[in-house]
This record gives structure tokens, C-alpha cells and sequence, in this order.
């Protein structure tokens, strides 16, 4: 094994939290930064060349090569796992910029009381409501924390969005449940389309509180606190599985990489897979890795940075033995505890509209919500559920072909033949679903991960395994959001002339059975190596810093104790910044545990 010089910080992964971690310290500091990076080197320039929607929507020329590396799942430990062979329920990137390239741009905070949340179920529910193998557990932070956190992420990407709740004041046209923000978003929000204006009148008939989604991709010009200028959305709609052409959507191919090639004490390696985290004695050495053309590389450093995403963060310290494994039955060890996938749900009805939508012209991210559901609001008592979440709707994005061929239930009997054309042609760009509803993934004590006994990847390494299942909570909440959608559907085709379907429910993609990964759902998977106030109770602390080995930062959204209702990157990032301040102004002048 060739051994290189050291260096003082090695990142593992040059995805978005790993490039920000990167920017922070060659930006701050003089300390020496490599990134290894399994994927190859992307550039903004990159995406001018073509958006063949075959190659990257169908094909998903940004994805991890799953024949290289995947994931197992299984229901529950009495089942055996089995490889997740096909793109389904994630869409796990690689190369510069990770799924930071491909991600859609939505961009929310998390609410409030997110981050006390075993502290707000117990206040609000007596003993006997809360499931006996809920493992959820307050986060090692407050709103207060991480406010100038969020704050920091939206002006460096420029997110597009109007406040609710400004330093307590609540401003109609912002979502007003949010908790309160100490600046207006840096930029306005995104324009509204013809759909985004139908959900929002049905929205206020019904009395809730729509507002336009904070988006990434940038409403308006804008140059950000680093001085990187960024043209406005062209709504050309490639947003979601594509990277930007004109660098409108946050990306770190077009925030960070720009700063850190000027940066002589910088350095990027594509094509390098680490496998291991070498460690003796509570300290990381260095790690271990095969270059492009398969050579064993062993790079020293002082400072190792795991950036590698929720399922390649957990799955590094398995593989280095770094903390101690979660054990199911004995709930002992925190390594693999409390892995969540973001809750999705929604209604069945599909609205024909009398009119076109031009759906083919939008942004990622562009769309509207209510939040009149999200945590402990309105939650009914008949629904049973201890959280509730958020509405969305109104999004455009239709693409030629993924989006061609929707058509009301009854009209064919089959999806090919001149009938179904036919009908295909006449409902093109003028359909829609009620509102989607993303929500609070809880922990529970039989959702973990740990490495697989009998799969490896390309190099001989156990795959991770994923044991999850949706829980009879999770079930009601997709009844109860079935619930609002309907009736939000019922009013958007008042409102707009529509004609409502009623789709049977295998058809729309509404899963209320159990946890698959054939469908897809969202790439926001958390924890795994979550943060906790001791080490009995998480693997990294508050500043993402591994509580055994000091010189090690485990960050992303593997650090989340629970999932949030909403997308996760705004608050992975925060966590980013959070631990970026902590490593630069106090752990490098004094190496040692953070408290
Ligand atoms: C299709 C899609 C849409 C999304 N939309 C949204 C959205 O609208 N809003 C939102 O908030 N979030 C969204 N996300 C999630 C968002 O992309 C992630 O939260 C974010 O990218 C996480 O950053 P990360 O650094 O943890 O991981 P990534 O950005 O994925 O970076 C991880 C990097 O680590 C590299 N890596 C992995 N293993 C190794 C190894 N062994 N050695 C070296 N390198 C390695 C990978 O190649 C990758 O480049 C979306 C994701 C996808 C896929
Ligand atoms: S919709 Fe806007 S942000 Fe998205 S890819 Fe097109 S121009 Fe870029």
C-alpha cells in the first residue's frame, strides 16, 4: 500500500456537506484539505452540453452505480435482506457535488419543536399514546442553535421564499408556523404558475395558510456573501435528477468549487473510494483507499471529515470499527440507532383541467404548501397520530416523456394502442393530483442499520443493511393525509373548473402498507450516527464530533436523531456550518473533545 504525506484534514466524500466543511477551511484557515471523492469530476460546463431526459431520468446518469455498491433491506429481523437491485426507492449520487448536483432545490427549515422532540411528545401525550419502541430522543440543540445556521445556508445559496415569522412577527404569504427568523430570505420567492394559484385559492377557501416553498433555485439574480453571482431560473424545468445548465440551482459545483479552486491549500482527488478509517488509541490516522486505477492508498491526516451521506456515513465507521454496533434486542450501542426515511403521503384524486398548465415550465422547488398540519397543529383525534406535516402542491416540471401519457381512470383500458393515445394527447398538460404530504419520520427501536452478513460490494466489503418498516402510525398518517388532500382536491376543481377522478390507489404511488424500495419515495434517509448529549446516547455530540475518537467529524444528515417533516439538506448543511465553526475556532486551536 502506497502511504502519501499527511495532510492535515482529509474529507471523505465531495458532496454538498463535504465541499461546505472544505470551503469553511480553506476559506478560514491554512490547514491543508484533500477531498476524496469516489465519483467523477463534474463542472458546471458539464450540463450545457445536453439534458437527454432517456440518459438521466430514465437511465440516471448522476447515480451511484449500483452493480458497484447498494444497500440490503429487510421488514424486520426476522426476515433475511436482500440487495436492492434496481433504482427505486433512493437515488444515491456520486462525483463531485453528490446528489448536491441532481437534488431538486427544495429548501425548508425544520420546525421548532423538531428539535425537542421527546420533550414535546411527552408534554403533550400521556404515557400510554406514545408506542412502546419509539426511540426518539431530543436533539442536542434548540431552534435558537441553529437559527443563525439556517440563516448563513439560505444567503449562501440565495433560497428564494417570503417569511412567516419574522423575529415573532407572523406575515401572511410566509408560512406562519415557522419558527422565527431572525432575516427575510435573501431573495423573493419564485413566480407563481397558473396551478401554484389554484392551490392556493382552495387553500385559503378551506382557511389554511398557503405560502410559495422556499426554493434553491434561484428566483432572481443573486451573488452570495462569498461574492459567486448566479443568473436567475429560466424554469426550463431539468431540475430534479439533472444539474443545472446555467448554475441557477444551488449546486456545489457552482457555489463552493468555484472558491475552493483558488484555494492552493485545496485539493480534490476524483476516483478515490475510501474503504476504511484507520484508527489507534482513540485517534484517526488516516484512511484507506483505492485510486481510479485500483491502487491501495493509505493518506495520513489530523483531522478526518466522514461526508459520505446517511448510508455511507454509518456504513464507514461499521466497516473501520469506530463505536459501538445498535443492538435491537438489547437497545445497547448507538452505531446504526434511529434510521429514518422521510414520510410521504397524500390523497388519490386527479383533477382534468378545461384548460393547458404549461407544466413543462417551472423550477425545482417552485410549488406552494400549508403547514396548518405540521407537528402537533390541528392534529384530529380520531386520526390517532402523534405528528402531522406539510401539504404541497402546485408544482410544475412535467417532462416530455416521464410525464406523457396520464389519463382519468375508465378513459383506456390499456396504456398503449390509438384509444390511449388518443386520450393520452387530449389530457396531455392538463392534469394533476391533489396536494403530496412529506411528515415526521419518527425512531423506532427496530429501524437500524448494521452491516450485511452475506453482500458485499465491487471490493469485497459487506454492503450496509437496512432494517425498516412503516409502523401503524406511519399508516394512519397516510390515511389522515389522504384525508386533507381529498378534500383540498374537492376545492381546487371548484375553484378551477376541474373534473375530480378518483384513482385507485396502486395507481398514484399512495403506499399505506408496508416499507418498499422498489418505488420512489425521496432520498432523505437519516441517522444511524446521531448526535446525542453523551456517548451512551449518540455517536457524534452536538458539533458532530465522534464522541471516541476526537479528531474525527461524522456530518450530514446520519447526525439527525429523527426525520424532520420536511427535506433535510437545509438543516444537514446548518449542522455543517455549525460543526465547521467548532472544528475551525475551537477544536484546531486546542484538539480535544468539544463540550
Ligand atoms: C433526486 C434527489 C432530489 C433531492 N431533492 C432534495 C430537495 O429538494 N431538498 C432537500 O432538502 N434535499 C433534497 N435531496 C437530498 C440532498 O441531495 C442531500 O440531502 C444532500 O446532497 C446531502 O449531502 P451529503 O453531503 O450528505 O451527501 P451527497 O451530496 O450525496 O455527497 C456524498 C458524497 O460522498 C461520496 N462517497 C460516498 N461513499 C464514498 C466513499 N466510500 N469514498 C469516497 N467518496 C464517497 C459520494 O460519491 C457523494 O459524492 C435530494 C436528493 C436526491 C437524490
Ligand atoms: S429550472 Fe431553473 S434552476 Fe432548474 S435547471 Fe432549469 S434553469 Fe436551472
Amino acid at each position: 500500500m502506497e502511504r502519501l504525506k499527511p495532510v492535515d484534514v482529509v474529507v471523505i466524500g465531495g458532496g454538498f456537506t463535504g465541499l461546505l466543511m472544505a470551503k469553511e477551511l480553506a476559506t478560514r484557515t491554512s490547514v491543508s484539505v484533500v477531498v476524496l471523492e469516489r465519483g467523477p469530476d463534474r463542472q458546471l460546463l458539464d450540463y450545457m452540453d445536453d439534458m437527454d431526459e432517456v440518459d438521466f431520468s430514465l437511465r440516471f446518469r448522476m447515480m451511484q452505480n449500483i452493480s458497484e455498491e447498494t444497500v440490503t433491506h429487510r421488514h424486520t429481523t426476522a426476515n433475511r435482506a436482500v440487495p436492492v437491485r434496481e433504482w427505486g426507492h433512493v437515488r444515491l449520487g456520486t462525483g463531485t457535488g453528490g446528489s448536491g448536483e441532481h437534488w431538486t432545490g427544495v429548501a425548508n427549515r425544520y420546525p421548532e419543536d423538531t428539535f425537542i422532540i421527546k420533550s414535546a411528545l411527552k408534554e403533550r401525550f400521556p404515557a400510554s399514546r406514545i408506542p412502546a419502541d419509539l426511540s426518539v430522543q431530543d436533539w442536542t440543540l434548540t431552534w435558537k442553535d441553529i437559527e443563525p445556521f439556517y440563516t448563513r445556508v439560505e444567503e449562501m445559496m440565495g433560497i428564494g421564499g417570503k417569511a412567516g415569522n419574522l423575529q415573532g412577527r407572523r406575515i401572511d404569504g410566509g408560512n406562519v408556523f415557522e419558527g422565527p427568523r431572525s432575516k427575510e430570505y435573501p431573495v423573493r420567492p419564485h413566480l407563481q404558475s397558473y396551478a401554484m394559484t389554484v392551490f392556493e385559492k382552495a387553500a385559503r377557501e378551506l382557511g389554511y395558510h398557503p405560502y410559495i416553498n422556499p426554493a434553491a433555485t434561484l428566483p432572481a439574480d443573486y451573488t452570495n456573501p462569498d461574492g459567486i453571482s448566479r443568473p436567475a431560473c429560466q424554469y426550463c424545468s431539468y431540475c430534479m435528477l439533472y444539474g443545472c445548465m446555467i448554475g441557477a440551482k444551488a449546486q456545489p459545483t457552482n457555489l463552493l468549487l468555484p472558491i475552493l479552486k483558488e484555494k492552493k491549500t485545496f485539493t480534490l482527488r476524483n476516483g478515490c473510494w475510501v474503504r476504511k478509517i484507520v484508527h489507534r488509541d482513540g485517534r484517526a490516522e488516516g484512511v484507506e483507499y483505492r485510486d481510479e486505477n485500483g491502487r491501495e492508498i493509505f493518506q495520513p491526516a489530523s483531522v478526518v471529515v466522514q461526508a459520505t451521506f446517511t448510508s455511507g456515513n454509518v456504513r464507514s465507521l461499521l466497516l473501520s470499527k469506530i463505536g459501538t454496533p445498535y443492538d435491537p434486542a438489547t437497545g445497547r450501542g448507538t452505531l446504526g440507532k434511529n434510521f429514518t426515511h422521510q414520510m410521504s403521503g397524500g390523497g388519490n384524486a386527479l383533477l382534468v383541467y378545461p384548460t393547458k398548465l404549461n407544466a413543462f415550465m417551472a423550477a425545482g422547488g417552485q410549488g406552494m404548501a400549508f403547514s396548518d398540519f405540521d407537528g402537533f397543529n390541528q392534529l384530529d383525534p380520531d386520526a390517532n397520530i402523534l405528528r402531522g406535516g406539510t401539504f404541497t402542491g402546485g408544482g410544475g416540471g412535467g417532462h416530455p416523456i416521464a410525464s406523457f401519457g396520464t389519463t382519468p381512470p375508465g378513459t383506456s383500458a390499456r396504456n398503449w394502442g390509438s384509444a390511449w393515445k388518443q386520450a393520452a394527447i387530449e389530457h396531455n398538460d392538463r392534469t394533476g393530483g391533489g396536494p403530496g404530504f412529506s411528515a415526521e419520520h419518527l425512531s423506532y427501536r427496530h429501524n437500524f442499520l448494521d452491516l450485511d452478513p452475506t453482500y458485499t460490494d465491487k471490493w469485497g466489503d459487506p454492503l450496509l443493511r437496512t432494517t425498516i418498516d412503516w409502523t401503524d402510525h406511519e399508516r394512519r398518517m397516510r390515511d389522515f393525509s389522504a384525508k386533507i388532500s381529498d378534500r383540498m382536491a374537492e376545492e381546487m376543481a371548484r375553484v378551477s373548473g376541474a373534473k375530480i377522478h378518483h384513482r385507485p390507489a396502486a395507481t398514484t404511488g399512495r403506499r399505506s402498507g408496508r416499507y418498499q424500495t422498489a418505488a420512489y419515495a425521496t432520498t432523505h434517509l437519516h441517522g444511524g450516527a446521531i448526535m446525542g448529549d453523551t456517548p451512551a446516547d449518540g455517536v457524534v455530540n452536538t458539533y458532530l464530533q465522534h464522541w471516541d475518537v476526537p479528531n474525527l467529524f461524522v456530518i450530514g444528515a446520519s447526525a439527525f436523531p429523527h426525520a424532520g417533516p420536511t427535506n433535510p439538506t437545509m438543516t444537514a448543511l446548518a449542522l455543517t456550518f455549525r460543526s465547521a465553526d467548532a472544528l475551525i475556532e475551537r477544536y484546531l486551536k486546542n484538539p480535544g473533545k468539544l463540550v
